[in-house]
């Protein structure tokens, strides 16, 4: 038994049989449905939720060294002392020819901000599902449909960076 919602759904991916019933359970963060792998599952964590949960360590130690998550993957990289990096390898004949690399801080929306993406997407999932009646095809009721989903996304305290910027921008 678990607590989370679980819907049956046909197969749509590539990798799914269509006439074979799948079982999606609702995340326990979002409330997203994701495939849950077998009857005995009672949790889930989708795949989002467990990208936001792996962010608190790199914030750390982004404070400690002052660079930012994932610097040593960028092509230059240079620090605020002048230091240049290449795909995280220092050049130290090239310390100081560079100005150093600004850093973007990441935002935090506020209560007030999140209740009013929340009220916003409320208004546009009401208005999407007006539309979604008058629509004849297949191709355009799923782009509506994907963007109702989206915003119950926000409905349920889901504001990743991503989500917010395709949706409310
Ligand atoms: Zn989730």
């Amino acid at each position: 038994m678990t607590e989370y919602a679980v819907e049956y759904r046909k197969g749509s991916k590539w990798n799914q049989n269509p006439d074979q019933l799948y079982r999606y359970m609702e995340c326990k963060l979002c409330g997203a449905f994701e495939l849950a792998c077998d009857e005995n599952t009672t949790a889930v964590t989708c795949h989002e939720c467990v990208i936001e949960m792996c962010d608190p360590p790199e914030i750390k130690t982004k404070r400690n060294s002052g660079k930012p998550s994932g610097w040593h993957f960028m092509k230059i990289f240079v620090d605020k002392d002048g230091n240049v990096y290449f795909r995280g390898i220092n050049q130290p004949k090239l310390k100081g020819t560079i100005p150093p690399t600004e850093i973007k801080k990441k935002k935090r929306l506020t209560k007030i901000e999140k209740q009013r993406y929340i009220q916003e997407a409320a208004v546009n999932v009401a208005s999407l599902k007006k539309e979604l009646k008058g629509l004849r095809w297949k191709k355009d009721k799923k782009i509506v449909e994907q963007k109702i989903k989206n915003y119950i996304k926000v409905i349920n305290g889901k504001f990743t960076d991503s989500l917010i910027s395709k949706l409310f921008s």
